[in-house]
């Protein structure tokens, strides 16, 4: 099946329009196992490792089946690196979603626009229709998916399944086609209900921060006696805590949906992301907070400071890493890990 791949810091891509013009939206993700050559000469030493690790598979040669990329407005990393992607990546559609910084009601409209201007650009260069029936019929399959991870997800805190099980079954629905997607999440959700929970001696966290997309490093936490009850990542519990609207037009419900979802360090206001942890943190009692950012990654940089303030004054223990984007650097902090788990 014909694929367009989304480059995004976040989670705010409009994959419903992409489905209802015959594409299967596919998230790009890193491989922390690659050596990073090419994507040096573009970017500076400084670069977020993520945002880097991207671009050189791109330069290197992505999916055959990928015929154009959406790269949607997040941290500034992402953002300048699209011009680098025009420059040195040759694919049929190329195309720059700029979801707005902000969320008022001039933000809304201006999103909504966008979205007309995506869809008026993917017919155009794919000779296609985009009709309001077929983004209907998409947003009804993903918020069925939304239900299901929202399910899954509660088993994380129940013990029913890992947190690193729950992590793989989120990157799946963000990289496979939705219909497969949505049968697995449901066979997996039945096989799971008739299931004992496993030993809960592990200290419930909730997990925060920069892009997560290697699973090893949330083995690597289980490992050393964690269980992720809740988060607030891109994989994870900011893909599937609201659903769209399904009594809207579908182009607004989209806009809605993703100006009304928790927000962000790289979107306006940012501190208001404490906001969502302080409520998971209370609804899921949990015994403490991981932040994880990926080495120079700015937007939790930059909000490192305000949380551990706040978390110190709600007394819940809390613990910022920044991690390099390859599995032995996850090895380098693990006394940081170790002394964090025994503290709390
Ligand atoms: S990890 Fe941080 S800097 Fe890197 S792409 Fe994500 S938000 Fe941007």
């Amino acid at each position: 099946m014909k694929k367009i791949g989304i480059i995004d810091s976040g989670a705010c891509a409009p994959e419903e329009i992409i489905m209802a013009a015959g594409f299967m939206p596919t998230r790009l993700l890193g491989d922390p196992t690659i050596n990073i050559t090419h994507a040096n000469e573009h970017v500076p030493p400084n670069h977020c490792v993520w945002a880097r690790n991207l671009l050189e598979q791109a330069i290197n040669g992505l999916d055959k089946d990928i015929k154009g990329i959406i790269s949607i407005h997040g941290c500034d990393c992402t953002n300048r690196e699209f011009d680098i992607w025009l420059e040195c990546i040759d694919l049929d559609f190329m195309y720059f979603s700029n979801v707005p910084l902000k969320r008022d009601h001039v933000a809304f409209r201006f999103f909504v626009d966008e979205l007309k201007e995506l869809i008026k650009q993917l017919e155009e260069k794919f000779d296609i229709k985009i009709t309001k029936d077929k983004i209907s019929e998409a947003i009804k399959l993903t918020n069925k998916i939304r239900a299901n991870l929202r399910e899954l997800s509660e088993l994380r805190n129940k013990f029913l399944i890992k947190s690193s099980e729950f992590h793989e079954l989120v990157k799946m629905v963000q990289q496979e086609d939705k219909n497969n997607a949505l049968k697995i999440l449901e066979t997996k959700l039945q096989e799971l209900n008739q299931k004992e929970p496993f030993s809960n001696n592990q200290k419930k966290i909730l997990l925060t921060g920069s892009v997560i997309d290697d699973t090893e490093f949330i083995k690597f936490l289980e490992n050393i006696g964690f269980h992720v009850v809740m988060d607030d990542l891109c994989i994870g519990s900011r893909y599937f805590l609201n659903n769209i609207d399904e009594s809207l037009d579908p182009i607004k419900a989209i806009a809605k949906y993703h100006l009304e979802k928790p927000i962000y360090s790289t979107k306006i206001p940012s501190l208001e992301r404490f906001n969502n942890l302080r409520d998971l943190c209370s609804k899921y009692k949990v015994d403490g907070v991981i932040n994880i950012a990926q080495k120079f990654c700015e937007p939790i940089l930059y909000d490192h400071p305000f949380m551990s303030k706040k978390f110190k004054e709600m007394g819940i223990p809390y613990l910022f890493v920044e991690i390099d984007y390859n599995r032995e650097s996850y090895k380098q902090a693990s006394t940081r890990f170790e002394a964090f788990s025994e503290i709390i």
